[in-house]
């Protein structure tokens, strides 16, 4: 699925994985020749679709920046590394870093998703500096304090007045707090990122395409979730609750992931995740 802007000379196209694979958006920047991607899909099969759309565009790739490191935004590294030999693949030290954990999240996302995953990964080169130019048009890249993950990238183009701001933002999703669990965190983290000037479009990590109210959206969201999960409910009984309280939110699975060996899906049915987030 694809949803298209076109704002002051720029155009922004955003990719959206399917619903069993976690939906993740990817969102190509494009000006008339040349254009940047920012994250780049999950599985295989959502790769390929994304990688024909930007074979397709005509523009020429010339860069890919992850946002963060979660599989559902770096799975398409390796087939874009190859499809794009000339686009530089980057993202910040601190991303690069957790991005080294993937062969331990393949362990466990294997269960639901099998040879759909990539085996090896291609790492990106450290991003450095401020901002990045396409044509004249800047692109700053926002350091975010902890939210979804420690580290974190969103990007603001002023031209635009948007924010691609991956999974800082959700719209209509549940968060996935497995990570850090720190929702007092991720609001300052929102908030940094909504002054960072003037915004009319905000480029979710997952849902469709917003205005700056979604911002307020996910920040409701988190609130809800600081009253929900105090210290000493288990986190079966905070997955309810917030299932509860948005009932029409997609990826309710993201509730019921946590860290370490429970990590993922292992063990899904006996913590009793309900069945049809486990995809039947
Ligand atoms: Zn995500």
């Amino acid at each position: 699925m694809i949803a298209s802007v076109e704002t002051n000379g720029l155009r922004f196209d955003m990719f959206t994985g399917e619903e069993r694979f976690l939906a993740p958006n990817a969102v190509l920047v494009s000006a008339r020749q040349d254009a940047f991607l920012i994250d780049c899909g999950f599985v295989k099969s959502d790769v390929e679709k994304l990688l024909k759309f930007v074979g397709q565009s005509g523009k020429r790739l010339r860069a890919i920046f992850i946002t963060h490191a979660h599989p559902d935004h770096y799975g398409g590294v390796n087939a874009f590394a190859e499809a794009f030999p000339e686009a530089t693949l980057l993202a910040r030290q601190g991303v690069i870093d957790g991005m080294l954990e993937w062969p331990a999240k393949r362990l466990h996302w294997q269960d639901m998703f099998g040879d759909q995953l990539p085996v090896d990964l291609v790492y990106p080169r450290p991003l450095l500096g401020k901002a990045a130019y396409l044509a004249d048009r800047e692109m700053l890249f926002l350091d975010l304090p902890i939210c979804e993950t420690v580290h974190a990238t969103a990007f603001y183009v002023p031209s635009a007045r948007a924010l691609i701001a991956g999974d800082l933002i959700f719209n209509r999703y549940h968060l996935y707090m497995g990570d850090t669990n720190n929702p007092t965190a991720w609001i300052s983290a929102i908030e940094q990122a909504r002054g960072i000037g003037p915004i009319d479009l905000v480029f979710p990590g997952h849902g469709k395409l917003g205005g700056v109210d979604i911002c307020a959206e996910t920040i409701r969201w988190l609130k809800d979730y600081r009253n929900v999960a105090r210290p000493g409910v288990h986190f079966t009984a905070i997955a309810r609750e917030m299932m509860r309280r948005y009932p029409d939110h997609g990826l309710a699975l993201l509730l019921w992931l946590t860290r370490g060996p429970g990590f993922g899906t292992a063990g899904a049915r006996e913590i009793g995740v309900p069945a049809e987030l486990l995809g039947g």
